[in-house]
């Protein structure tokens, strides 16, 4: 984990005369189940992580922003009096876009020095960037004494991502990375915005597998599941995939043509098992829970389309290796992250024979990193 003392005394190099910071911490997040149901307005499951990334901060007199990425080792300023402020297709939008959508929101922002230091990987699918943008929120609002509660600020993160960064994304990343709780999931419902904690097990971790590739028809093959959805639900007469059951739409669902009603079937089905998820966790029933995740993945892998050979081998792997509970494709598919759940003393094990055997599969390295359910957004201090 990202150590605050050291990221104190970087701004204090970096910033001579800047001052003593104050320190935020944002996390990253993975996706536990319910995959594609977001913008169905369904259910999904994430769980922050322990990879974080720390915004120090001190306040400026001028309405300045200075940036500075220590993990790009970059640096960007911005005015926050800007009328019209304009991305430049950089790193440094995460930033400016979550200032500029907190200041359009009604915040009094002032000017502020900013360092940014992460150990979230980035663009690996365990969302480095709500926790810039979280990070950099929670900063910015501190050091100009405007409180915000939390729901606010994610919304604020996700108008940042969409509008100024241009990233057409759910809220379910943001959420995470603000409202995370030490040992538990989240079970968050897109439509409402509700949120329910639920406690994972403390002998089980997370481990999450990338498969490094990712494949380019990633976005066109995305827009192509939204239109589907939106197709099937249109004809089901229904706001959104979210307003069926499994049982109804058995029924119903018949109408549709068969790729159509196999997308629909993924999502209608996958928000039920978010839903037995939950209740697997309520009863601490990690057997059930796993089994859920390999129906998921199955799901995405045949009705949905959005798997690929290396997240296929990466799963079949895994849960070849005893202790592990369940393994599955997370976030978009066509590549990057599968996440298991793995009890913590098979971890060791899990490490070696995945990643041995995907690098013989596949001629390619993995990175497998090992987390546990951790805090969402929080001030921190150096001991
Ligand atoms: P993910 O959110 O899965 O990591 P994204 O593509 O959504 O992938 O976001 C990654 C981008 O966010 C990076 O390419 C970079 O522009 C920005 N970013 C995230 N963390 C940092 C950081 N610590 N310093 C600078 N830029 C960052
Ligand atoms: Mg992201």
């Amino acid at each position: 984990m990202i150590n605050a003392t050291e990221v104190r005394n970087g701004f204090k190099r970096r910033m001579p005369g800047a001052g003593e910071p104050r320190l935020f911490r944002a996390p990253g997040r993975v996706n536990l189940i319910g995959e594609h149901t977001d913008y169905n307005e369904g259910f999904v499951m994430p769980a922050a992580i322990e990879f974080s990334t720390i915004a120090a901060v001190s306040a400026r007199t001028d309405s300045k922003v200075h940036v500075y990425s220590k993990t790009l080792d970059q640096a960007f300023e911005f005015d926050l009096d800007d009328p019209a402020p304009k991305p430049v297709d950089g790193w440094s939008d995460y930033v400016a876009g979550t200032a500029y959508s907190l200041r359009d929101g009604g915040a009094k922002l002032r000017g502020a020095n900013l360092l940014i230091d992460s150990d979230v990987p980035l663009g690996s699918g365990l969302s480095s960037s709500a926790a810039i943008e979280v990070s950099a929120a929670y900063a910015l609002l501190a050091i100009a004494g405007v409180a915000m509660e939390p729901i606010q600020i994610a919304l604020a993160c996700q108008r940042a991502e969409n509008q100024f960064v241009g990233v057409r994304s759910g809220i379910m990343d943001q959420f995470a990375s603000c409202f995370g709780a030490l040992g538990h999931a989240l079970m968050l419902d897109c439509r409402s915005l509700g949120h329910q904690e639920l406690p994972l097990p403390p002998n089980v971790s997370l481990v999450i597998c990338n498969t490094m590739v990712k494949h380019e028809l990633a976005g066109g093959e995305y827009n192509q599941r939204r239109a589907d959805c939106e197709e099937g639900a249109k004809t089901l007469g229904i706001r959104a995939l979210r307003d069926i059951t499994v049982e109804e739409f058995a029924d119903r669902g018949k109408v549709l043509p068969e790729r159509i009603f196999r997308r629909c079937r993924h999502v209608v089905t996958e928000n039920a098992r978010v839903e037995e998820a939950a209740q697997a966790l309520r009863s601490h029933d990690c057997a059930v829970f796993g089994e859920l995740m390999n129906e998921s993945h199955a799901s995405l892998d045949q009705d949905y389309e959005v798997t690929c050979p290396e997240l296929n081998v990466m799963v079949e792997l895994a849960r070849q290796v005893s202790g592990v509970y369940g393994a599955r494709m997370t976030g978009g598919g066509f590549g990057g992250c599968t996440i298991n759940l793995v009890q913590t003393d098979a971890v060791e094990r899990f490490h070696q024979m995945v990643a041995k055997g995907y690098q013989e599969r596949t001629g390619l390295t993995p990175e497998i990193y090992v987390t546990a359910a951790s805090q969402g957004a929080t001030e921190v201090f150096p001991t």
